[in-house]
């Protein structure tokens, strides 16, 4: 399937059935902590990169197939950035006629200050963006947005959507060692946090290999303290057993939660083996090369695998 993934267990959603309506590392940020490497679609225009029919097909015929069951939540998440694909709300529109589970929304938060944004997202039931920079430095330092998009518009974008919107916003801070762990930038990030007053506050960590060199996890004593500043809840030790895929190739079925979520080797082990087989797990590791897009990489002492868009296999 090109836009329907998972189910990807999610510590703060349950089993999550993921939809992705952008191509591959679409986005308006290139942030040096991104898990699916630099960017490599840059664009701050929002486009209809597929029609709303083909998305929907696509999660109608999962959810005939596997029921609603399988999942706890529908999440709108992109390779990249979801905002940046329109008409959202026909998606939004159509995922209702489908099921009755909730609908979420994983975005950078950055065209919050559009007014079409802003209306065609107000049918989500939880909206999570990010907030990682506290002014224009910091945040051209740590997610280096497109050209002109300005820290203190997309502040006020957030803010702006979080007095109208009716839903709930969990809000999530990827603290990074060095670029905002200090104790002067967690100030900074709890004022601003506080202007939007989101339902809740999440912090994470680059667990994942980064796309930059030098993006490390901070000291668990100064996750610990943001996490009591902000009154936010730690996710850096997020599950990553029990996904499940509609792919019947094994092979296949990896790619399909590489490309949004890299896995280390114990996780693909854990996933082939209880989906698959024993001679699955060993064609996928004799074969898992960059012939198939897929590229090992190490990081913290694990052995992970991630998508890399070089040539595209369908
Ligand atoms: S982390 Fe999200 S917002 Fe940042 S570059 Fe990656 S996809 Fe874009």
């Amino acid at each position: 399937m090109k836009h329907v993934y998972g189910v990807v267990p999610s510590r703060r959603l349950g089993r999550s059935l993921g939809i992705c309506p952008i191509p591959f590392k679409t986005c308006n940020y290139s942030c040096i902590y991104c898990q699916l490497g630099k960017t490599t679609r840059m664009t701050n225009s929002r486009y209809t990169f597929y029609s709303p029919e083909e998305i929907l097909n696509e999660a109608e015929n999962f959810i005939k197939k596997y029921g609603e069951k399988s999942f706890d939540v529908v999440t709108i998440v992109g390779e990249g950035e979801p905002t940046l694909y329109t008409p959202l709300d026909k998606i939004v529109e159509g995922i209702r006629k489908l099921t009755h589970k909730p609908l979420v929304l994983i975005t950078n938060g950055s065209l919050l200050y559009n007014t079409s944004v802003r209306k065609e997202v107000s049918g989500f039931d939880i909206v999570m963006p990010t907030l990682d920079a506290w002014d224009e430095a910091s945040f051209r330092k740590i997610n280096r947005p497109f050209g002109k998009l300005s820290y203190k518009e997309v502040l006020k974008g957030i803010v702006d959507f979080s007095r109208e919107f009716n839903g709930e916003i969990w809000l999530e801070v990827m603290l990074v060692k060095d670029y905002n762990d200090s104790i002067e930038a967690l100030n900074f990030l709890k004022e601003r946090i506080e202007t939007i007053s989101p339902e809740r506050v999440y912090i994470n960590v680059p667990v994942r290999p980064p796309a930059e060199k030098g993006v490390e996890i901070p000291e668990k004593s100064r996750i610990d303290y943001a996490r009591k500043l902000l009154g936010a809840t730690s996710i850096e030790n997020l599950p990553v057993s029990n996904f499940l895929s509609s792919e019947s190739d094994a092979i296949k079925a990896v790619i399909e939660i590489i490309k949004r979520h890299p896995m280390s080797k114990d996780d693909i082990k854990e996933f082939l083996l209880s989906e698959f087989n024993e001679q699955a797990l060993e064609k996928f590791f004799s074969l898992a090369s960059e012939k198939y897009n897929i590229e090992k990489c190490s990081y913290h002492g694990k052995v992970f695998y991630r998508y890399i868009q070089r040539r595209e296999k369908r």
